[in-house]
Order: C-alpha cells, then structure tokens, then sequence
C-alpha cells in the first residue's frame, strides 16, 4: 500500500516508589511480559515497545514529551500495575498530543485463593491503580479507550487492534497531503468544507492544483512508451478485458489513453507526496476522458479518492484504507445512487459513474468503455464487477460548520443481481437496524450521499478513530432508535460546541 507507515505503540507502566525497589524491579518485570504479549499477538497490526516504568512526575512528562516528538510513536498504553498517585501525571498527560489506550489489565489472571498474601496484594494492584488513573484522565477530559480483561484474553487483544488500525490510520493522516484537481461539482454542498478546520482538527491539508498541471503528466507519458505496454499487458493478465480494447482491437488505443491517465495521475501522487486526490467531471480541460479504471486502480493501491471535489471523503476513504491493512476484505470510495423499494425487502443499489475500488470486487472484474452521459468528453475505460454479500459499513465525514461529525451505518451487503445494461462496478446492501429507520437516521444526521464503504473496517475503529480525533460520532445499526438519535443529535450539538468553544 502507498505511503503506509508501521508505527510503533508505547507500552507504559505507572507506579510509585512507595514499595521500595524489590516490588518495583517485579513490576518492571511483569509490564515487560505484559508488553512483549502484545508485541507478539498476530492480532495487533502495530507493533508494541516497552517504554518505561513511570514512578515521578518528572519521568511521566519527560516520556510524554518524547512520545510527541517520536514521529515513529502512533500511540501509548498505558496501564498501573500498582497504584500510581495521578497528580503526578497531571502535566505529563495535559502535554500528550499523542493517543493513548487505558488498558485495565492485571499481571495474575487467577487469584491464587489459598496462598494469598499481603505482599501478592501490593503487586497487584491494578483494580484501584487504574481507577487512581482513570479518575485522572476524565478529570483532564482526555478522550481515550478503556479495555478491560486479562492481557493473553484474545477479546482484550481484539479491542486494542481495532484501536491500533485507528491509531495508526490517525498517525497516516497527521501531515498527510490530498490534491484537489479542480473545485467542487458546482453548486454542490454536501462535498464543500473548511479545510482550515480539517487541518487545525484532523492534521491533514488538502490544496488544489489546475488540472493543466496534471494535464502535463498526462502528456509526459508516451502513447507507445514501454510503461504503457506493460500497464496494457497487466491489465489483459488480471481483468477480462472486452475484446475492442484488447492489443489489436479497434478501440485498443483508448485503452491505452487510459494507462496513460493512471500512470501520470500516478507519477502526479508520487511526486507530490499525496495520500489521494478528487477530481471532477465538470473540470477536465485537457483530459480525453474522465479517470476511470485510472482512479479505480490507484484507489487499490491505497490512495484515497472523492468524486466531484469530495476530499473530505477521499481523506477518509485513505484513513479507512489504512485502518483496514492486512485484514480480507476491502474499502472504496461510494455513493447511494439508487434504491430498491419493494414491500419484500427494501434494498441500495451503491455505485459511482465510475470510481468504485476493485478491492472489494468479487471475482475478476471486467474492462469496459462506453458513454458516460455527462461532462461532454470521450467515452472512459471502466472496471466493472459486483461487490461481494457479507457485512459492511458506509461512513461519511460532515463537516456541519462548527464541527466535523464521522456517521456510520452498519450494513449488510448482498449478492448484487444481474445487471447487464449496467456498466459499473456496483454493491448492493440492506440497512441496519432497517431500510426506513437508517435512511431517515442519515438524513437527519447530514450524512453525505458519498462513503467511505468498507468489509473490513469495523464500527468500533470508526469509534475509537473520532475518540482520538475528538470529533463527534453518530452510529446506525441494529440498536438504533430514532426517538434516542434524534435527542443523540441534540445533545451533541451542545455538547461539542461547548467543548471546542470558538476554536472550530
Ligand atoms: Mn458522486
């Protein structure tokens, strides 16, 4: 995957000198099993580093700052073995930039009923050290997630990984750069947005270049180069390439045009350093035809991409790409375009004009070209394919003037009928709790008709995602009541605008 950091996770252990050394050299001990645990689960996707063993507040903060300044370091656990007076954590933790996970663990699993003692009880002291702490990080108003359970539990490994692909995905996006080629769809709302908010809150800079500049790199790649032969070869190895396009065919040279397209949009990314980019249909001066299979395939190789100037959505969908790393399953750009409203099951029919990710394509997809009705340009190469049944999600960033809101909605996606008039790549999916309720949950919440839609990224990531991000999250799914939502949605109006004050 493009650009894709492996971060490391700090394994932090709080105490104080209160025991003496013989205790604290046990604890020392103890956290480092702890940590090396996690370092070789095969569950968690970032790797876990014993850091330290925190006992004044001299070293809590000393580590803090360290932690901020370690472009290496994605997140801290943090976990009192013993009790950890948390006045001394005070300045450390009101100096941490970086995301942390509270991990209410305790070194012995099983209480040894019949040879307990006094001194097993001071070296475990977990059950009142982490309330010590968690007290603390409330008081402090510290968003962060709490996972409780044994440290070999594999739900406890689970919970921290789904935090990890969040961690990780929030690390990706600090710094991170997305390129705007073109404005807006005119007049469109939904995809507009104050990217200096996104910037001051989310870390990353979204700017915009003419498409004349991309234009060039367009150009720079010769019709007969060699790169565009071999692009041409791939393609007819890994897709069913329609006849009229295939080397020979009548059509082949607009197939060409389209590897052009992918490998200058590519050398473009490349160059400048971007995790994705938007483009529009209504700003292609220069361009033959409107990206396709080019945007399509570079979606796969993990750049993050909204259509019609949606870079709320492409940063998201590069997030969503990140988090969902080394997991089945993929993550593409979407759009609810069209419903099925039959009394027997009520259903969405999600596609774009073109740019669907073939990481979630079932089975080999298809090369096509054909018209595509607006912009006015020549017919684009498409990849065309069905996402496969399972459960997926779609989520969208709103950006509702004041705040960034992240909507969920957990769906289930099903096998796709056929459609042989219809030349995209399509999904198709049933709604949690059902059809009516999250339609409505979704509107009511601002929700975009662009996603990030996803297999493998889960509901709990998005969560613990907009926890470290500190921006609000709204789920739909089997729970959801829309009474509760709708009163959900009023309280958060109050609660985050009182919480970020003028800062927005
Ligand atoms: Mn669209």
């Amino acid at each position: 995957m493009k650009l894709l950091a492996s971060p490391e996770i700090w394994f932090v252990c709080g105490s104080q000198h209160l025991y003496g050394p013989g205790p604290l050299k046990q604890v020392a001990a103890n956290a480092q099993k702890v940590a090396a645990a996690l370092a070789a689960s095969k569950k968690l996707p970032l790797k876990t580093v014993f850091k330290a063993l925190l006992t004044t507040p001299d070293e809590i903060t000393s580590v803090m700052l360290a932690a901020n300044a370690d472009a290496n370091c994605a997140g801290l656990v943090l976990w009192m073995h013993t009790f950890s007076p948390s006045k001394m954590w005070i300045r450390g933790l009101g100096l941490l930039k970086k995301p942390f996970l509270h991990l209410h663990t305790q070194f012995n699993r099983d209480l040894p009923w019949g040879s307990i003692d006094m001194d097993f009880m001071n070296l475990n002291q977990a059950a009142h050290g982490d309330r010590e702490a968690g007290f603390i990080h409330t008081r402090l108003r510290l968003g962060r997630k709490v996972v409780v359970g044994h440290w070999s539990d594999p739900e406890v490994h689970e919970r921290i990984a789904a935090w990890q692909r969040a961690a990780r995905a929030w690390h990706d996006w600090q710094g991170a750069k997305f390129v705007r080629f073109g404005d807006n769809m005119r007049q469109v709302a939904v995809t507009e947005g104050d990217k200096v908010s996104a910037e001051m809150q989310l870390g990353f800079s979204v700017n915009t270049h003419g498409v004349g500049d991309l234009v060039a790199k367009v150009s720079d790649i010769g019709i007969d180069s060699r790169a565009v032969d071999a692009l041409c070869d791939e393609y007819e190895q890994r897709y069913a390439v329609a006849k009229e396009l295939r080397k020979g065919g009548r059509r082949h040279e607009e197939l060409r045009y389209s590897a052009r397209l992918e490998l200058g949009i590519g050398v473009f990314l490349e160059e400048g350093g971007y995790k994705g980019f938007t483009d529009t249909f209504e700003d292609l001066h220069g361009l033959r035809q409107l990206p396709g299979m080019a945007t399509q395939r570079l979606m796969a190789a993990g750049y993050g991409f909204g259509g019609e100037g949606d870079w709320k959505t492409s940063a998201l969908v590069r997030a969503m790409k990140v988090m969902n790393a080394g997991l089945p399953g993929g993550t593409s750009f979407m759009e609810d375009y069209t419903y099925h409203l039959s009394p027997k099951g009520h259903r969405v029919l999600g596609a774009h004009m073109l740019e669907i990710c073939p990481s979630i394509a079932a089975g080999k997809a298809k090369v096509e070209i054909h018209p595509l009705g607006i912009g006015g340009k020549e017919d684009p190469v498409r990849l065309v394919f069905d996402a496969p049944a399972g459960a997926a999600l779609n989520a969208s960033l709103v950006d509702l003037g004041n705040r960034f809101r992240l909507l969920v909605n957990e769906v289930k996606a099903v096998k796709v009928p056929p459609m042989p008039k219809l030349p995209v790549a399509r999904a198709v999916w049933e709604c949690r709790p059902d059809f009516k309720t999250a339609c409505q949950a979704w509107i009511l919440a601002g929700g975009a008709h662009h996603t990030g839609f996803s297999y493998s990224v889960t509901a709990e990531m998005l969560e613990d995602f907009a926890t470290i991000a500190g921006i609000e999250t709204v789920h739909i799914n089997a729970d959801t009541r829309l009474p509760q939502l709708k009163q959900d949605l009023r309280n958060n109006e109050v609660y985050y605008h009182l919480n970020q004050g003028f800062r927005a």
